[in-house]
């Protein structure tokens, strides 16, 4: 079979918006009955569930932002029993209180349905062996990829982040196909894999890598294609809306919104104003049929594209691009709005760089001044003619994004490397 969920994935639009109507209703109705907080907020806002009698009516609800998911941590926005809960999941809060997700045991379900449909679109399999080498733990990534592979039938290796030698070596015992993982600790398991004496496009069974919980450029996706030899898919979630499973990347490499549980809109990030389709701005999502917490216009401030438009794979579910970055990583440079996302994808066009990078942000006085520092292959470090090198960056850089920020080619080996999300933007 070609789809996972057929008369889903390729609904005709309008259809799609009939159910995403029905279901708003009943999940504004729910979140306004059953939880004192959501009840308020309606109120304040003059809104009652009645109300909701078209998918536009949904911009008279205010949005909820990552402020007040702290400010309720970490059950204010429960809508159910704490009895009906059966799982937990939280965020890594590092700059604050975490994100709390809560489930009940019909959301559990639709989580593992999601991913199953976005990892069958990815082309996993029941012949499948996947490697899961995200972080087990709060953190809901490692737990929605091993559900959503065991709904498929895939057998799954819960080896977790890394013990990286480990990781290769069982790897290559157990005949791993697929390999869940950051895209930066996947290109770092090919360096270490390489340290071990492999070769990683050849010594391996995969075929498939299924990366998220950062955001990556073009550039960075075909290095990965090119060390391991395999095909990278694009995951986006949030704990905010479920986990990963958000969204299903398709073969034609298009992110499709499951648009039947999670209705997105796109906004100005400045006005909260909403754009039409076919423009950038920042994705705002409702859950539709999460019990457990609904999150109702939660602000991801993540910058994306939104599209509706058939696909050439034949999917009708609403497309997004990929993240630009998230507006919190955005940089103001000379006056100048950067995302560290252009950043990579220039310096990862560039023949003879490595993958591993860090934005070192200096504060001088009031100005914001920009480093990269980037590792070069062991090959074109022995070349020498590092200056040449450097420029060459610089020049990529300026070409995209109009900017002189000023590279440092620093020794292989020598930048921190991670095993769960990279840190990429670092502050002297
Ligand atoms: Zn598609």
């Amino acid at each position: 079979m070609k789809y996972w969920d057929e008369k889903i994935e390729t609904m005709p639009l309008k259809d799609l918006k009939e159910l995403q109507l029905k279901r708003l209703r009943k999940v504004v109705k729910a979140a306004y009955e059953k939880n004192e907080i959501y009840h308020e907020k309606f109120r304040k806002a003059g809104i009652k569930p009645d109300d909701i009698k078209s998918l536009d009516d949904l911009s008279k609800i205010p949005f909820l932002t990552k402020q007040e998911l702290r400010d309720y941590y970490p059950f204010g926005l429960l809508c159910v029993e704490m009895d009906d809960v059966v799982e937990i999941h939280a965020s890594s809060g590092t700059t604050g209180k975490p994100v709390v997700g809560t489930y009940t045991k019909n959301d559990l379900e639709i989580w593992a349905d999601v991913m199953a449909r976005s990892l069958w679109a990815n082309g996993l399999r029941k012949s499948d062996v996947m490697q899961n080498s995200y972080g087990y733990g709060l953190f809901t990534g490692a737990h929605g990829f091993e559900k959503g592979a065991q709904k498929i039938g895939a057998t799954v290796i819960p080896i977790s982040s890394g013990n990286t030698k480990r990781q290769i070596s069982v790897m290559k015992d157990f005949g791993a196909t697929a390999i869940a993982a950051t895209p930066s600790y996947a290109l770092y398991m090919a360096e270490v894999a390489e340290e071990m004496g492999f070769d990683p496009k050849n010594d391996f069974k995969l075929h498939l890598g299924l990366f998220g919980a950062e955001s990556w450029s073009d550039e960075m996706r075909k290095k990965i294609e090119e060390t391991w030899g395999i095909i990278a898919h694009e995951h986006y979630g949030l704990t905010e809306i479920i986990g990963p499973g958000v969204v299903s990347e398709c073969e034609e490499k298009k992110l499709h919104i499951n648009a039947d549980h999670f209705l997105a809109e796109i906004i100005d990030p400045k006005t909260g104003e909403r754009l039409e389709p076919g423009e950038e701005g920042e994705l705002v999502f409702t859950t539709l049929t999460k019990e457990a917490f609904p999150a109702i216009r939660f602000r991801t401030r993540d910058i994306a594209g939104y599209m509706e438009e058939e696909c050439e794979c034949g999917r009708t579910l609403p497309i997004q691009t990929r993240i630009k970055g998230r507006s919190d990583d955005m940089l103001k440079i000379k006056g100048v709005i950067v995302f560290p996302s252009q950043i990579e994808e220039a310096i990862m066009s560039v023949e003879g760089t490595s993958g591993n990078y860090q934005l070192v942000k200096k504060k001088e006085k009031s100005m914001t001044t920009l480093v990269a520092r980037i590792e070069p292959t062991e090959e074109r470090y022995n070349e020498g003619n590092i200056d040449e090198l450097e420029r060459k960056i610089e020049d990529e850089i300026y070409s995209i994004l109009n900017l002189h920020i000023p590279v440092e080619v620093v020794k292989p080996n020598s930048l921190p490397r991670s095993e769960g999300k990279a840190k990429r933007i670092v502050e002297e």
